[in-house]
């Protein structure tokens, strides 16, 4: 049986006492749902002597929409120019949600196919933001770790995957991030010093002992998701063993602006659970734009395979994970064709 270690559980009621914990115990780390973050515990990845338990804190909840400035605003109002998500509203609340589901259905079908209903009904999307990277010589227990002499990203200094460089390579790995990144959603950041508001694509740095910008003591607080026209289409998807429950061998996420004679006006799309950070792919304007999504699904599917190396950091041999790319990236644009010309 794998036990946790020792250590005091902290309900603070409000963000600010949140944040000032935070700074105050340099041992603390925040827990959501604890979905990630419990495993990880008992595998002794993480010891931390406190928890700052975020559940509690109201301000954390909800998904709302606002104008510019970031004011609540009624579903229909004119003014209404971005979704607003609560760090700790839950994957089943986000992938549920009316607002998410009919404007940016790629961030409700990601946050669906996370795990499974009880981890998506305790996991939420601060935690799914801040998950840890993942590898098949991180995630075992210390037993296992130690017998190979640990690695580079906890307690060694050799990369098994690489097992050369002094880069960690363990794989980005949350459902919600390349759907968010397409729709060019931000975040706020929370700590004693006040707010900084980064965009999502800018969160993750490509190393994957710690594979993000966010100190220590600050907290996920929101998400901002611009409100995309009703001529964005979106889609998402995910390989994994396991329909049911795993995490994402490969995960594609696309958004494009099609005009009224479904040429491509804009496209963006990301690939991830191959490296440390998720790839944006670049030179799609070049391939797509003016194009209609069928015409230029194979040019995109070819542009995203140029640009995606996966390692053996994943159970799963690279290769065909690579293989794979240009096959769902056609299967995500495939989704996003529309049947009929759109209304002008
Ligand atoms: C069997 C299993 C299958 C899974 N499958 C998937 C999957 O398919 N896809 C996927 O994306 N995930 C998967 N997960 C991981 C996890 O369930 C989700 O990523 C979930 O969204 C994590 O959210 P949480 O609230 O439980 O995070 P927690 O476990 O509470 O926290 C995760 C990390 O984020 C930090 N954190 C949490 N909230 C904040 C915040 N607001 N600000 C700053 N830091 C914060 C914590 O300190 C911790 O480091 C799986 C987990 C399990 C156990």
């Amino acid at each position: 049986m794998l036990r946790l270690h020792e250590y005091a559980y902290h309900r603070p009621g409000t963000l600010n006492e949140a944040v000032a914990f935070l700074r105050e115990h340099p041992d603390a780390m925040p827990i959501a749902g604890g979905t990630d973050l419990m495993p990880n515990m008992k595998h002794r990845l993480f010891t931390p002597r406190h928890l700052v338990a975020l559940k509690g804190v109201r301000e954390l909840h909800g998904v709302w929409l606002a104008d510019a400035e970031g004011n609540p605003v009624e579903d229909g109002s004119p003014a209404a120019a971005q979704v607003v998500i609560g760090a700790c509203t839950t994957l089943t609340q986000v992938s549920r949600d009316p607002v998410v589901r009919r404007t940016m259905p790629s961030l409700a079908e990601a946050a669906g196919k996370v795990a499974g209903p009880q981890i998506r009904n305790q996991g939420t999307i601060g935690g799914n933001l801040c998950l840890d990277t993942r590898c098949t010589y991180y995630n075992q227990s210390l037993f296992w770790r130690q017998a190979l002499g640990f690695c580079l990203k906890k307690d060694g200094d050799v990369c098994h995957v690489t097992r050369t460089g002094k880069k960690c390579v363990a794989a980005h790995s949350a459902d919600t991030v390349p759907a968010l990144i397409t729709l060019g959603a931000s975040m706020d950041l929370v700590s004693v010093e006040g707010t900084r508001t980064v965009g999502v694509d800018e969160f993750f740095v490509a190393d994957g002992k710690w594979n993000t910008i966010r100190g220590r003591d600050e907290l996920v607080a929101r998400v901002r998701i611009p409100l995309p026209n009703p001529a964005v289409r979106t889609a998402y998807v995910k390989v994994r063993q396991r329909n049911s429950i795993d995490f994402p061998l490969l995960s594609i996420a696309a958004a494009a602006e099609l005009a009224p004679d479904h040429t491509v006006r804009r496209i963006s799309l990301v690939v991830s659970a191959l490296g440390s950070r998720p790839r944006v792919v670049t030179g799609l304007d070049k391939v797509a734009v003016g194009h209609r999504l069928d015409e230029a699904a194979e040019a995109v599917a070819q542009q995203a395979f140029k640009q995606c190396h996966p390692l053996e950091n994943l159970i799963v041999d690279p290769e065909w994970r690579r293989a794979m790319v240009p096959v769902y990236v056609r299967r995500a644009l495939h989704e996003m064709t529309p049947a009929r010309p759109l209304a002008a």
